[in-house]
Formats: structure tokens, sequence, C-alpha cells
């Protein structure tokens, strides 16, 4: 075992000390020699060690360099050394995060991280949370707490009786709702088509002048951070409405809602704390390992009740258990990475990674804007838009970016218009890794008009 994990740093070390200077995406030769994995299910064992070796030789050619400094695509983080070592420490503990039996150490460091993320985020410090896999798995648990206190109180028993002949939720959601909520809302039962659909302004935020008259049997899902433009919701506003009428609000924050942890965007999230359930993610802006996400809901009953075994929530203990919390009983400490992050960095440090990614997008956008482009969102965060003209042009010009290798920004259809997303989410995009990036870009622009 210890030469072998020595082997795995070495190779780790060689490949992260390699990831400044190589293309951000892998070469095609690379993808092509991925076919030498597809041999045979062996019959007879082999050394760990030539395993390790082929993954490495195979393997690391043929990612995507994200943990560098000058991948923009989607909205993905890095991993912050601290959460990789971690994240090492806790493989070899090889711990079962399900029960408090099973893993005293994690159950203590999800409390302890739990309560950092509230605070952080300044929700309500009774709030109950779970650490699941995604944002897409913080959305369903999240609704699924909802879908429990709405038919609750109307006197159903949902995780008993399931959803044939309740009393029907109405769901409100806007047009630039996320993909991952409206799969959530599927895989609720309630249904992805069977939504009120909110228009939006031209930052794709919610209008509030449409909102419409909602009850006691209402889910309202918010967006704090719009995947395209960073643009929040009116979460004050609409949440000020559903306590006065019993609706409930979802908060779909996957990565805008850690703009709370920063003093210079926290008025973003003004309000959020009125919510009864948020899902975010801490794979993204946090700089976690994949996968990490984190449900969190105001009613800590509610939680339990949807996500229990066979109604066991009902005698709950002194102490927290964790699968209480999520839909898997057996699974992997994740939130040990979660507090190393936050201990590590602390308060400042997450401020100040919060604050770096958006001065850094919004100096894309100002250089672009400059040199001629049209930048289509408000930079009020970590996401610019940019077009450069026709739709053609501009995939021809995301085409040349993505060959040339400097750095990587994928593409979006943004209100109609075709539009390169530039996310800057990582702790290890530097100033230099930005003009880089944009002397690529502004080189990709030119060279194809
Ligand atoms: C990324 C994202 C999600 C989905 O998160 P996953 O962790 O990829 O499942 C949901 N909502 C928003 C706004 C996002 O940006």
């Amino acid at each position: 075992m210890s030469d072998l994990l020595d082997d795995a740093a070495r190779r780790a070390k060689l490949y992260l000390a390699g990831i400044g200077t190589r293309a951000v995406a892998p070469a095609g030769a690379a993808l092509d020699a991925l076919c030498a994995l597809d041999r045979p299910l062996p019959h007879a064992s082999s050394a760990a060690g030539e395993v390790l070796a082929e993954l490495d030789e195979l393997g690391s050619p043929a990612t995507m360099a994200t943990a560098g400094g000058r991948f923009f695509g989607f909205v993905i983080g890095g991993s912050l050394p601290v959460t990789v070592a971690a994240n090492w420490l806790a493989a070899a503990w090889d711990q079962n995060a399900g029960l408090v039996v099973t893993s005293p150490i994690n159950a203590a460091l999800e409390q302890v991280a739990l309560r950092w993320v509230k605070e952080l985020l300044g929700l309500p410090p009774d709030t109950a949370g779970g650490f699941v896999t995604s944002a897409t798995a913080a959305n369903y648990c999240g609704l699924t707490a909802a879908r429990h206190a709405l038919l609750e109180r109307l006197g159903w028993d949902v995780e008993s009786r399931g959803l044939f002949g309740a009393p029907p939720l109405t769901v409100v959601v806007s047009e630039e709702v996320h993909a991952s909520v409206r799969k959530a809302l599927s895989m609720v039962g309630l249904g992805r088509e069977r939504v009120v659909r909110l228009p939006c302004d031209a930052q794709g935020q919610m209008r509030i002048a449409d909102f419409p008259q909602i009850d006691d049997r209402t889910i309202v899902c918010v967006q704090a951070g719009n995947v395209n433009t960073g643009g929040f919701d009116p979460i004050a506003e609409i949440c000020a409405r559903a306590r006065v009428r019993g609706a409930w609000v979802h908060v779909d924050g996957a990565f805008g809602l850690w703009a709370a942890a920063a003093p210079e965007r926290a008025y973003l999230t003004r309000g959020v704390e009125q919510a009864d359930s948020w899902a975010t993610d801490a794979h993204k802006w946090l700089n976690v390992p994949y996968d990490s996400g984190l449900v969190l809901a105001r009613d800590d009953r509610a939680l339990r009740a949807a996500m229990s075994i066979d109604g066991a929530y009902l005698a709950q203990s002194e102490d927290r258990i964790p699968y209480q919390y999520t839909p898997d009983f057996s699974r992997r400490a994740r939130g040990i990475e979660v507090w190393a992050a936050l201990r590590q960095l602390g308060r400042a440090g997450i401020a100040a990674l919060i604050e770096r990614t958006c001065r850094h997008a919004q100096r894309f956008a100002e250089v672009l804007a400059r040199e001629g482009y049209h930048v289509l969102n408000e930079v009020v965060l970590n996401q610019v838009l940019v077009s450069f003209g026709s739709p053609e042009r501009t995939r021809r010009v995301m085409e040349h970016i993505q060959r040339d290798g400097t750095c990587w920004c994928g593409g979006t259809l943004w209100q109609g218009h075709t539009a390169m997303r530039i996310s800057v989410s990582s702790w290890a995009t530097t100033e230099a890794d930005v003009e880089l990036s944009l002397e690529a870009i502004l080189r990709a622009a030119q060279s194809s008009r």
C-alpha cells in the first residue's frame, strides 16, 4: 500500500506540475489512445502498480485540464490543494459516512462544516443540511422536503401514500429555471412541464411584476445565480409574499449562494435567508473535489421525513445521523473536504476567492467590450457572456479557442443569441492566466472574421 500511494502521489504531482503548460483540452491522439482501455475483462490478477501506471499513461493525457487556471467552461471550479490532500487521507480512512457509528469523524466534521456554511451564507442557525452529490441532488432533496411539508399540512402523508390522489400542488419557476431543477421536479413527481413559468428580464431574473397569486399549496423555485448571467431572482420580495401566503420557497443557488460570503457581492443574495430550502454546490465555487453538494432546509423535520427510511425520522436521537438527510445510506465522507476548505481559507480566504474570480470576470468583460465585442450580460458575478457577431462567427471563434488550447470556453444560447460563456470559478486562476487567455480569445476573434 505504502509504495503504491507514493507512486500515486508522484504521478499526481507530475500531472499537476505540467498543467500550466499543456493545452487545456486533451489532444486528439490522447483520445484515440483510449481505445487501448477497451480490452476484455482480465481473467488473471495483475500488480496494482501496473494498473496505476496504465491509468496514468492513458488517463492523464485524456483529461480536461480543469485543475489548472484557464478552464472557463460551464461553471466548474478546481480543487483547492488542502481538499485534494484531505480527500486522499479520507480515502485511506475508507469511512462509511451514513451513520455516526460507522464514522464518528465524519459525523463530527459534517456538523462543524454545516454550521460554518450556514454562517458564511447567512442562513438561519437551525437550518438542517445534508451532504449530497451535487446541486441537482440538492434540488431534488429540497423539493422532496417541500413536497412533504405542504402535503402534510393538507393531511396527506406523501412518503407513505405517494402522489396518486394527493391534493395538487402548484410549482412556480421562471423561464430561466436551471435544467437540474426541471429534472428534480420530474424525479419528485411534480412534473417538469406541470409548472407556472414566469417571464424574466434581460439578465434572466424573474420579473416580480408578473408574479402570480400563490397560496399554501405553492412551491416557488427561485434562482440565486443564473448559470449564464450570474443574475439573481428578486428573492427578498418573493419570500415576503410566500411568508404571508404559506408558500414554500426553494432556492437553486448552485454557485451564486456563495456571493453571500463576499462582503462586496453579498447584496445580491439579499433576503435569501427567508427561503425554506436551498441547494448549493461545494464542487463549484468552494473548489472541493467532485461530487459535493449541499441541501439545506429550514425545517429539519421536513427534510428528515423526506429522506427517511420507513418513518424513522419520528425517532430522532440526540445525534444528527447523516443518512437521515440524504438519499443514500452508504456513501463517502464528502463533508471532510468542505470542512478542509473552510478550515483553511477561513471567512477572509473565501471572500477573497469569490471576489478575485469576480474581478477576473470583470476584466474579461472590460477588455472584450473595449475591443468591440458584445458582452450580453451585466457582469455582477463570475459569469461573462460574449457574442462575436453572427452565431456562425461566435461558434468559429469558440472552436478556434478550444483548438488553440491556451484556455477553454464553451457556448450557450442566451435569450436567442449564440454566445460564448466565460465562467471564472477556479481558485487557481491568476491575473496572468486571464491575460494569456484574453490574448488567445482576441487572436481567435481576429482570425475568424
Ligand atoms: C451547475 C448548476 C446546477 C447543477 O449542479 P450540479 O452540481 O452540476 O448537479 C444547478 N443550478 C445551477 C444554477 C447551476 O449552475
